[in-house]
């Protein structure tokens, strides 16, 4: 059960209970809205919460706005004040999801981003892992991700995550923990919520922003942590789903996810079957740098309470 007491809703931050929303709301019927998932991360040793990339989950915000024809009446910075205000509320003393929706509030039936009245929403709950264990078996799904054309896939929209929720569901029932999802050019795009890299030969690859990938923040987290600190370079090109079998490593990554290594794919092994070398290094400086325990990347850290 969630154990959060309020939102940030109609303009205010009111007891969660009264955060309803009518059956008639556009964005329920038709997947009208688009969002963020942010983690916060407690920290015992400071007594401390520490949001992590809070600005730049609130700059993608305003990026899906901006593809989805949605009115976000916050700038990045109120966003981001609301956020820590909202956390503050709260006191949580522990690790915490915390989640802004922008969505077609209308109760209209019309089909359609135009002209419709947009509504904001925040809300923030105790979250521990996203993906249990602490490695991963996936499966190549059936269901192909859905191309920027179809639903714009660098717009983090309500409506997309069925086709996320079906590559999920398939993957669940049929005993796997996570599915890869391929693009229509039947190269490999991503996890139903979460960025993929694979290790061959001491290189990191993985696919460009153009193979209708979400605009992973932590997918540009590792990028970074991987040259500046395991002095690893990254190629960014389209993955074929049979390089995925012949990987000697390959993670997911995303806010939800963090840094999860596979170790099996399609019943095959990923390398040895067991954490890679380089997997598992992100896996530590990962977290590290999202409890502040890492100086130097401190700045991606925002702290809620003053002290
Ligand atoms: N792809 C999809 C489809 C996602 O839902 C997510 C989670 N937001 C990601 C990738 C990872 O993105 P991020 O690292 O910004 O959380």
């Amino acid at each position: 059960m969630p154990n959060n007491r309020f939102a940030f809703f109609n303009g205010e931050i009111v007891p969660i209970e009264q955060a309803q929303v009518s059956v008639m709301t556009n964005a329920l019927n038709y997947g009208t809205g688009c969002f963020e998932g942010i983690r916060g991360y407690w920290v015992p040793e400071e007594e401390q919460l520490l949001v992590f990339q809070l600005r730049a989950h609130m700059e993608r915000l305003h990026r899906s706005c901006r593809i989805l024809f949605m009115e976000l009446p916050h700038s990045v910075d109120e966003l981001c004040a609301l956020t820590l205000e909202l956390l503050r509320r709260e006191g949580f003393r522990e690790d915490v999801y915390i989640r802004p929706l922008v969505y077609k509030s209308d109760p209209a039936i019309a089909v359609q981003m135009n002209g419709l009245k947009d509504s904001f929403t925040l809300f923030a709950l105790g979250f521990g892992q996203y993906i249990a264990g602490s490695t991963v078996r996936a499966c190549v799904s059936s269901w192909r991700r859905i191309d920027d054309n179809i639903i714009p896939s660098r717009a983090k929209a309500s409506g997309a995550y069925i086709n996320s929720a079906l590559a999920k569901t398939e993957a669940l029932l049929n005993g796997y923990d996570e599915a890869i999802v391929l693009g229509g050019d039947g190269q490999v795009s991503e996890a139903s919520a979460a960025n993929l890299f694979i290790v061959r030969s001491g290189t990191l690859i993985t696919p460009p922003l153009t193979s209708d990938v979400l605009e992973g923040i932590t997918r540009q987290v590792v990028a970074e942590l991987a040259r500046d600190r395991l002095g690893l370079g990254l190629v960014e090109r389209p993955i074929d789903r049979t390089e995925l079998y012949v990987a000697d490593e390959a993670f997911f990554c995303g806010t939800g996810a963090e840094v999860k290594p596979i170790v099996e794919i399609d019943r095959r092994k990923v390398g040895t079957g067991e954490v890679g070398p380089v997997a598992g290094q992100l896996v530590q400086l990962y977290a590290d740098v999202v409890r502040g325990r890492a100086a130097e990347y401190r700045q991606w850290c925002t702290p809620v309470y003053e002290r």
